[in-house]
């Protein structure tokens, strides 16, 4: 008997994006950087999700990884320093069909951004946020960032920086209104795909921190991260993320992690012992202000405009 499978079809489909549908340009960044890769796994992940490129959106600061929208054939805001997520807000508030990331770095965002990326996380609307984390400053070639181990030489800091760095998930688990927190590396690239699809599907603020390669001005740091593998765990969990068999080979220390439990997240993080990868936590019940925006604030159309026409009255001679 020759035929068709039951679930097999031969009816094309109206449309298929492609990789190239989301390509774009030559990125500029230094060979080697770890920014090459996780722009290669959020491609992929466009196409597996098909989403369509003009429906997708792109936003970023100021930085090595802020130049992110340029290599993306999506539309893209390549904005302040600092001010990527209020943009992105702005544009989920008022566009909830769009599919809005976030693109930042551990200087755009942990400090002059410091203060959007609070309240970010508490309106936890519906957009992917990926944090490069490569504890320096690059673009403006090696000063000191939030992120930098403490010691660290730099042009700021000849003899060693002499703070201690802010601790990203720690702070974010921390925030009111959290929903997703979620670590990974761009040099693991099945785990890094695995974790911005899981991202992409949660329905909310989903907080990416990507462990990223700077080759040009942290390369002992890059050795230490890459050459250690016994220095890392995998978070397993039936609702964590799901990795391919051989990604999951290549990790010696595995750990079972729910993570809907905060409190266990934070100890973990606590302990100190590894570099966790996976998802911290997940709560898809946290309430999502975007929705909250596109039921006109709580008010109809027709109070607004009462709202509007009562105030202006005020002004009548
Ligand atoms: Fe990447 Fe560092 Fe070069 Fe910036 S300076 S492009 S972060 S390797």
């Amino acid at each position: 008997m020759y035929g068709l499978m039951p679930e097999c079809s031969l009816e094309m489909p109206d449309s298929y994006y492609g990789l190239d549908d989301y390509e774009k340009g030559v990125a500029r960044w230094c060979s080697g950087c770890g920014d090459h890769a996780v722009l290669s796994a959020v491609q992929r992940m466009c196409r597996e999700k098909q989403l369509p490129p003009e429906k997708t959106v792109f936003v970023s600061g100021i930085g090595c990884s802020s130049r992110f929208p340029h290599y993306m054939d999506t539309y893209g805001f390549h904005g302040l320093h600092g001010r990527a997520f209020p943009v992105a807000c702005g544009v989920k508030f008022r566009r909830p069909d769009l599919n809005v990331f976030v693109v930042t770095g551990d200087g755009d965002c942990c400090s002059i951004g410091a203060g959007h990326w609070v309240h970010g996380v508490r309106y936890n609307m519906d957009i992917t946020v990926l944090l490069f984390d490569n504890e320096i400053y690059g673009m403006t070639k090696k000063q000191t960032s939030p992120t930098s181990p403490l010691g660290t030489k730099s042009n700021t800091h000849p003899t060693g920086s002499v703070l201690p760095p802010v601790d990203i998930l720690q702070t974010t688990l921390g925030l009111s209104n959290v929903s997703f927190v979620a670590q990974t590396t761009d040099w693991v690239p099945g785990h890094l795909y695995a974790t911005i699809k899981k991202a992409h599907e949660h329905p909310g603020f989903a907080f990416v921190k990507i462990m990223m390669r700077c080759p040009k001005f942290m390369q002992d740091l890059v050795d230490q991260h890459t050459s250690n593998r016994d220095l890392y765990s995998l978070l397993e969990h039936d609702d964590g993320i799901q990795v391919d068999p051989a990604t999951s080979q290549l990790f010696e220390n595995k750990v079972k992690h729910d993570p809907s439990n905060i409190h266990n997240a934070r100890e973990l993080l606590e302990n100190g012992k590894s570099w966790y990868l996976g998802l911290l936590y997940q709560n898809q019940e946290a309430i999502r202000y975007d929705l909250y925006g596109s039921q006109n604030l709580g008010f109809s159309t027709d109070q607004k405009m009462e709202a509007l026409e009562t105030e202006l009255d005020k002004f009548a001679i």
